[in-house]
């Protein structure tokens, strides 16, 4: 199966997810995740029609994008960000998902002010208060939220999750329902500066699942690329 072959199986089942939560797949924002895919892949991928591209590597982000490798779609980074490296992916990624500390989104809208720009950025709920993840915690998640409303030189868009891995689909489910529960919450309590367009949740094994419980944006590596090759 090519790349391109890959794309459009996972397009055909965001439809079928999405329909079945109500909504259409257009809905869906389908975001490649590309961590150890060169260039060139990353391209097939664009080619084939993915909506955006997300890296977890700042020092592999910075070197395809020297390569060019993201022209055609945004990019968004959803790994785990160190407050030292935000200069290097302020204002080169359309929206960074993977925001989990106040210190860190001031460090981002202090760079972005620098910058003379506003980020787009997503709050990361670990919401399976795994010590090994980083995100807020659920009962966190108001005091990050309000803290938004001070850093101007970014814009909160919405909410992303890695919940634990779990061979069962129903503890994922658990999972997926909760984050949605966040989701809608938070748009009805109406925080300054933050906007809740976004929720991404879902990977290669659960993205169906995710759709049906609510996410809107999903993160996709191994089902478009193939396995990953970690020798
Ligand atoms: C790798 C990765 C994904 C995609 O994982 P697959 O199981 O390969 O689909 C999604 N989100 C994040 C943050 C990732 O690091």
């Amino acid at each position: 199966m090519s790349i391109a072959d890959n794309v459009r199986a996972i397009r055909e089942q965001i439809a079928r997810a999405a329909e079945k939560s109500g909504r259409g797949a257009s809905d869906i924002t389908l975001v490649a995740a590309a961590k150890m895919n060169d260039a060139a892949r990353v391209r097939e991928a664009i080619a084939a029609g993915v909506d955006a591209v997300g890296e977890n590597r700042v020092q592999e982000m910075t070197q395809k994008l020297a390569e060019g490798a993201y022209t055609g779609a945004p990019l968004h980074f959803i790994g785990h960000l160190q407050t030292n490296k935000v200069r290097e992916v302020v204002g080169k990624c359309g929206l960074i998902e993977s925001v989990g500390s106040v210190r860190l989104l001031e460090a981002i809208s202090a760079r972005a002010a620098t910058l003379g720009i506003t980020q787009d950025v997503l709050i990361e709920v670990n919401i399976g208060g795994e010590e090994s993840k980083s995100g807020v915690a659920p009962d966190e998640l108001s005091q990050i939220l309000e803290k938004a409303a001070a850093v101007s030189a970014v814009k909160v868009l919405g909410l992303m999750s890695i919940p634990p891995i779990s061979d069962k689909n129903d503890a994922n489910c658990n999972f997926f329902d909760k984050m949605f529960n966040l989701f809608i919450d938070i748009q009805g309590k109406k925080y300054d500066n933050v906007s809740m367009r976004y929720l991404s949740m879902g990977m290669s094994d659960s993205f169906c699942a995710a759709i049906e419980a609510g996410a809107n944006m999903v993160r996709i590596g191994s089902s478009i690329f193939g396995a990953r090759n970690y020798t």
